[in-house]
């Protein structure tokens, strides 16, 4: 039903009430199909804008007698001020149900965990090696560093490994060509150091180290190791397990004892294999100990004359001792970590268990 053309014939009251009565059904209804502000806003000005049905109703009025106007122009009134009070009314009321779902689709569950910030830290074995540097550097030793490629000479010929011997084949070890490989300890700071510098030489070198070995859960194809080195006149055995001992009490800040197994490196003599009392147990026997009561830390030996004849000091005059370690060896006993591996995967629900360093 258009009521634009009709509206325009209107002749009478009837016609009129009639008109006035129809347009108010049809607002209604469609007043009914509004979902939501916007298309009651629509119907606003549908109805009660100035091209709208509303005004045509009353521009047709002017053509009606004096009563005429008077009885129609009330009854258009009335009409219209419903209208605008419906749709007031309505949109008010669809306005608060959309700030309603608004406020319930945007709620802040304060619940929820919230997200931290992400910070950095040192690895644990980079914080694990500079636990142990400065340990070493309180007491008197300073760092040197060597390269990760070098060559034969450097890891084995100067350390007295003799070319066939079996020792290497203990420290097998990736080659780039015949005679240049990844380094199996950073006992090859030695000779450089001692081409470099005259005695009292009381050195550490840290690094990485490389071994063809399977990887298992204790040892893989790369770890990291602090070599220590002293050389000067007299240096004895006792020098060499009272500093061992002191940085193990350092360390571990734990009243531990050594204990010394002999052993054979090609480049100490008499060498050997240390071990410290079980940080768990005391010597009581557990699980982290195998319950034998002690712990293997570290090799260590006094420097074969050999090994000085090739640096070019003369083991007449002058004794050294030398050490090694493993730092992830120390990190697994120091954390209790049950798996080296763990080390190098990366994983930050692992790494992320550690202080901050
Ligand atoms: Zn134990």
């Amino acid at each position: 039903m258009h009521f634009h053309s009709e509206v325009n014939i209107v002749q009478g009251v009837d016609i009129v009430q009639q008109v006035s009565k129809a347009l108010r059904e049809e607002f209604f209804s469609e007043l009914n199909l509004c979902k939501d502000t916007s298309a009651v806003e629509q119907l606003r000005v549908k109805y009660l804008g100035k091209k709208g049905p509303i005004q045509d109703l009353m521009k047709s009025l002017k053509s009606g007698t004096p009563e005429e106007k008077r009885v129609l122009g009330k009854e258009v009134n009335d009409l219209k001020e419903e209208i605008a009070s419906k749709i007031g009314e309505t949109a008010a009321f669809m306005r608060k149900r959309e700030i309603d779902e608004q406020l319930l689709n945007e709620k802040i569950d304060v619940t929820l965990p919230g997200r931290r910030s992400f910070a950095g830290r040192k690895h644990p074995v980079s914080a694990a090696m500079d636990e142990i540097l400065e340990i070493l550097m309180e007491m008197g030793f300073s760092v040197q560093y060597g390269p990760d490629i070098d060559t034969d000479y450097y890891n084995f010929g100067a350390l007295n490994f003799a070319p066939d011997h079996p020792a290497r084949d203990m420290q097998d070890t990736f080659y780039i060509a015949p005679n240049v490989l990844l380094r199996t300890h950073t006992s090859n700071v030695q000779a450089r150091v001692m081409e470099q510098h005259r005695p009292p030489i009381r050195i550490v070198a840290p690094g990485n180290a490389y071994r063809n070995e399977t990887i298992t859960a204790r040892s893989h194809v790369f770890f990291h190791q602090i070599e220590g080195l002293y050389i000067d006149k007299g240096v004895s055995f006792a020098d060499l397990l009272s500093t061992l001992e002191e940085f193990y009490k350092k360390l571990f800040r734990a009243d531990i004892t050594l204990r010394c197994r002999p052993s054979y490196f090609p480049f100490v003599e008499p060498g050997m294999e240390v071990d410290i009392s079980c940080l768990q147990c005391n010597r009581r026997g557990c699980s982290l100990c195998k319950y034998s009561g002690w712990l293997e830390v570290c090799g260590a030996g006094l420097v074969h004359p050999e090994v000085l004849k090739n640096g070019d000091v003369d083991p007449e005059i002058y004794s050294g001792y030398a050490f090694g370690m493993g730092v992830e060896r120390t990190l697994l006993l120091k954390k209790g970590v049950s798996d080296i591996r763990l080390l190098s995967e990366n994983d930050l629900r692992f790494l992320q268990q550690f202080d901050a360093i």
